[in-house]
């Protein structure tokens, strides 16, 4: 039975993959800093026996590193990781030097994506040659070209795209599949102010199954933009800086 351990799945594009995964049968560790709402998303969730909960701030390298082990005590081998845990802090209108917003975000959506992967990757070596084992990075279409106003977040989301490639390559013999997953512009709460992407915004649930399909299937980079995306650049509805990924 397949294992996956996603951060960041109290919420948005952790829950629904989430989801996605406990319907095909796997076992799932789910960390996010809300412990109600990681319990009522497990509650929720095909065999919520089978999954396990652990309420911590990944950016707590210890905790992160405690969780993992105990995941890898309780299955042996895990199949999939998914660094999610993510912020974006931009206003998408002002531009920010400020260095405490740059720490915090480089520290959640690259660090922790770092930290997320590293107590696994020992574990998936003996076993990656005879299953699949997976190390997935959720980047975003601002860490390709940037995103005015959030700095920060897209920087951090560029750093992700180049680690996950050089691990990747790292990686490539010990049988260690690692995926880069770009989401465009997806409807969760991380995007609820954006309201000027909102008839853009790609459901969630559909951006799961894509996602899904992308991590079974073993591709290096997944762009997954969002909804009319084709229409969009072709009328060039959205700012420039959106279009090249
Ligand atoms: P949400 O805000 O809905 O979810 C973010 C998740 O990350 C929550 O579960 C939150 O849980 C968790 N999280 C944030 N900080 C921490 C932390 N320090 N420790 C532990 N968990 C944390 O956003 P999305 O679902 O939209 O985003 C998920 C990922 O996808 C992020 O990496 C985001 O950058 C990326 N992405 C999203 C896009 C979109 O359009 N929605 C586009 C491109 C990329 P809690 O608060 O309980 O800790």
């Amino acid at each position: 039975m397949t294992t996956v351990f996603i951060t960041g799945a109290s919420s948005g594009i952790g829950a629904a993959l989430a989801a996605q995964y406990a319907k095909q049968g796997a076992k799932l560790g789910l960390v996010a800093r809300r412990s109600d709402l990681l319990e009522q998303l497990r509650s929720s969730l095909v065999n919520p026996e089978l999954h396990s909960v652990y309420a911590l701030d990944v950016t707590d390298h210890a905790a992160l590193s405690a969780a993992a082990a105990n995941f890898i005590d309780l299955h042996g081998v895990v199949n999939i990781v998914i660094a999610n845990a993510g912020i974006s802090v931009g206003t998408l209108t002002e531009y920010t030097e400020d260095l405490a917003v740059f720490e915090r975000v480089i520290q959640t959506n690259l660090v922790a994506t770092v930290a997320s992967f590293a107590p696994f990757i020992e574990n998936m070596k003996p076993h990656a040659t005879t299953q699949s084992c997976r190390l997935v990075g959720i980047a975003s279409v601002a860490g390709i070209r940037g995103l005015p106003g959030a700095e920060a977040y897209s920087a951090s989301k560029a750093a992700v795209i180049s680690y996950c490639e050089s691990l990747r390559v790292g990686l490539a013999a010990s049988g260690i599949r690692v995926v880069t997953i770009v989401p465009g512009y997806i409807d969760t709460p991380m995007t609820k102010l954006n309201t000027y992407a909102m008839p853009f915004l790609m459901p969630v649930d559909k951006f799961a199954t894509a996602a899904v399909e992308a991590i079974a299937s073993g591709k290096s980079y997944k762009v997954i933009p969002w909804q009319m995306a084709g229409i969009a650049k072709l009328l060039r509805i959205l700012p420039n800086w959106l279009y090249d990924y």
